[in-house]
């Protein structure tokens, strides 16, 4: 499992997420500190690699889990983090939730490479139980940032997964040069993360 770091010196810009920690990795005093982020934001990089280790597991076993029931397709929720794009927004930066998902559901689809464009690599995704097809791409900004998005093009399967929520709840969240509003995401507690990805319709 390769898991980027973009801990990189030009990450100078507005950074919204982790501030504390990357304060604390370059050096920067931060004047009159007042954090009202949650006591579980990660601050060191032990600790960010630790909550990133219990997300990718938390991951795999949800894509698990969404295959004992259906398929990946089958929930909005996986595919609110697939679809997530910095690019939309004319940002550069990785989501934790988003490279994880669409990497430990690798398997359940079928790869169809496509002229890249201007992406480094973009194919056709299709889901081997309902044939849902996605684009998928990849994109790396600089030494230190890459992100990837699957985004649907189809989606055939019934939807039994509850909808997505907006602002987009994250456990690990978000790292690079430049962010989106911080207002569309929010910081979510391990256990309420796990239910928020597992929900189905009827609120089980
Ligand atoms: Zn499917």
């Amino acid at each position: 499992m390769d898991i980027l770091y973009p801990l990189t010196a030009d990450i100078n810009s507005y950074v919204p997420f982790e501030m504390n920690f990357l304060q604390k990795i370059f050096g920067h005093k931060q004047p009159d500190k007042q954090s009202n982020e949650p006591a579980s934001q990660p601050r060191t990089v032990e600790q960010i690699q630790e909550a990133t280790n219990r997300l990718w597991a938390l991951l795999r076993e949800t894509v698990e889990y969404y295959k004992s029931v259906a398929c990946p397709c089958a929930f909005p929720r996986f595919i609110q983090y697939t679809s997530i794009d910095c690019r939309e927004t004319h940002n550069s930066f990785y989501t934790s939730e988003t490279e994880g998902f669409i990497q430990t559901s690798g398997d359940c689809f079928e790869g169809k490479e496509i002229d890249k464009d201007d992406e480094c690599y973009k194919a056709i995704y299709t889901c081997k139980t309902c044939g849902s097809t996605y684009l998928n791409a990849w994109s790396d900004f600089s030494i230190r940032v890459s992100r990837t998005y699957l985004k649907p093009i189809e989606l055939k399967a019934k939807q039994i997964g509850a909808d997505a929520e907006q602002p987009t709840p994250f456990f690990v969240g978000l790292f690079g040069h430049s962010y989106p509003d911080r207002a569309d995401f929010k910081h979510l507690g391990f256990d309420e993360f796990r239910g928020y990805v597992r929900a189905l319709k009827n609120g089980t």
